[in-house]
């Protein structure tokens, strides 16, 4: 058993942990990760790069057919094994060793095994076969990176139907006849998208709530339920299961509370995520086990005396998105290496300042890659009235943009900016339309720097290009 001390202590090697690592390295201090599974996380493997993965293909194609001139060029339909064995290259065929060389590159050390907390900055790590292969204390500080995982809703019988979570969605080898997807958030939507296309003949989504994607504008969420419609997407609003069975032909039977029920060959339960802080140790040093770690803006966890916990990424549950996983990470490092070094700056670091992430709460940008896609960042015109904002919701029809009639036949697509009226800043914008992916950094950009509109006014958009629903933005506000 190796017992060791290095300043900094990471459990979890996903995209989170990984960061961690490297910026306190970076910054002048020794790091070991923890990994149980595989360096690189559910991100590399079984979320962000396997699930776009699977859907680039479908928009590729989507995109060829929807100009005239190219579209005669696709003779043929989507080659199923090709996608997937794309995807399989993507992720790595779930063998992180080139992740390991980038741990080595960056001279950060590495147990494999599950680390749990022993007290204050000490760590155990046990090898697969329960014995202890690792002791380890920190000098400044132990970041728990340990991401989140698919929470199974209590549904009686559904256990027992095993059904697939993001893990199998996205690792799948054959897309099922009927795929019934409980809930209609981003997870829902994207792999309800993707195995439509590759494959399967019925697919259901069963939303709990009034309709989908319920933290986006709502006219995101209705564009995407008409494309739905259209692509033969079932979605069921408002609708609630309350037992899920078996029957006889191996067909699973999800009962509605409405008394109708839904049947498919593979059920996919995307109903939300719960933090992998279950077998964590966090009992040892006065936490509660299985909850999500509560941090400030440097990620230093709350309630711990001496202050040398921290949590990024999922398992703090503020932004569940691996950019905003590894921009915490990065705030993370840099903090603990600036206190390390006594820098009193870093102590309660100011918003803005590289030791606090603080675009969480005011500027997270996503992409959701359904078709339409759906980009946004910032806060929705309901949440920043939520916040006391008087703001104002100004939009436009991305379909009457030169470049996006030129970008594709018929291009149909709506942008909107929620503007603070007060400071006459954007805090808040949403895009919906083919690639309306590439449009979504120039929000962020705006909305992270609060430029006064005035200003944005000179941010001059190349014609033709999407991006000249800039102007019309403005000129719609009244510019
Ligand atoms: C289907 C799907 C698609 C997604 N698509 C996107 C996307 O397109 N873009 C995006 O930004 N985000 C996306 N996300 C979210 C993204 O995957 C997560 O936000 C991201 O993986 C979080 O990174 P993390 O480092 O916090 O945790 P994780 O990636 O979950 O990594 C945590 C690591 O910690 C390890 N671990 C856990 N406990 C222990 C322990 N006790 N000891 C040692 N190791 C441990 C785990 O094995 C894991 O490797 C998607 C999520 C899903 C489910």
């Amino acid at each position: 058993m190796a017992s060791q001390q290095y300043d900094v202590i990471v459990i979890g090697g996903g995209p989170a942990g990984e960061n961690v690592a490297a910026r306190a390295v970076k910054g002048g201090l020794s790091a070991v990760v923890v990994e149980a599974e595989l360096v690189g996380g559910e991100c590399s493997y079984w979320a962000c790069v396997p699930s776009k993965a699977l859907l680039r293909p479908l928009h590729a194609l989507a995109a060829a057919r929807s100009v005239a001139g190219a579209r005669q060029a696709v003779s043929g339909t989507l080659d199923v094994g090709a996608v997937l064995a794309r995807r399989d290259d993507f992720a790595a065929h779930w063998d992180d060793a080139g992740q390991l060389e980038w741990l080595r590159h960056n001279k950060i050390d590495f147990v494999r095994g599950h680390g749990r907390l022993a007290g204050e900055r000490r760590v155990q790590v046990s090898a697969a076969d329960g014995s202890i292969a690792a002791d380890l204390t920190a000098r400044h500080a132990v970041a728990v990176c340990t991401g989140s995982r698919a929470a199974i809703p209590a549904i009686p019988g559904l256990k027992e139907l095993r059904p697939w979570t993001s893990r199998e969605a996205t690792s799948a080898r054959q897309a099922p006849r009927r795929l019934a997807i409980l809930g209609g958030g981003v997870v829902g939507c994207e792999m309800a998208t993707a195995w439509r296309q590759l494959g399967s003949e019925h697919v259901a989504i069963i939303q709990r709530g009034p309709r989908l994607l319920s933290g986006f504008e709502a006219f995101a969420a209705t564009a995407l339920a008409e494309a739905f419609a259209h692509a033969g997407i079932r979605v069921l609003t408002n609708a609630s299961t309350v037992r899920a069975e078996r029957a006889a032909d191996g067909t699973a039977r999800l009962a509605l509370a409405s008394g109708d029920s839904i049947e498919a060959d593979q059920i996919l339960v995307a109903t939300g995520r719960e933090p992998r802080t279950d077998d964590l140790g966090l009992a040892s040093i006065g936490l509660r086990d299985g909850t999500w770690l509560d941090v400030d803006d440097s990620l230093r966890v709350r309630g711990v005396s001496g202050g040398w916990l921290y949590a990024a990424g999922d398992v703090n549950h503020r932004v569940l998105l691996t950019h905003m996983g590894k921009y915490q990470a990065r705030a993370c490092g840099d903090a603990i290496a600036a206190r390390a070094a006594g820098r009193r700056e870093a102590a309660d670091p100011a918003p803005w300042t590289a030791w606090a992430a603080t675009a969480d709460a005011a500027a997270a940008p996503q992409v959701i890659f359904t078709a339409p896609e759906i980009a946004a960042v910032g806060l929705t015109e309901q949440q920043a009235r939520e916040r006391g904002m008087r703001v104002r919701a100004v939009e436009y029809d991305l379909g009457q943009v030169a470049g996006a009639k030129l970008y594709a036949d018929g291009y149909t697509g709506r942008a909107q900016i929620v503007v603070d009226e007060a400071r006459r800043v954007i805090v808040g914008a949403t895009f919906v339309g083919p690639d309306v992916g590439e449009l979504l950094h120039a929000a962020t950009i705006a909305v992270v720097a609060a430029v006064p509109l005035e200003r944005l006014w000179h941010a001059v958009p190349s014609y033709p290009t999407m991006s000249e629903v800039w102007l019309r933005l403005l000129e719609a506000y009244g510019l």
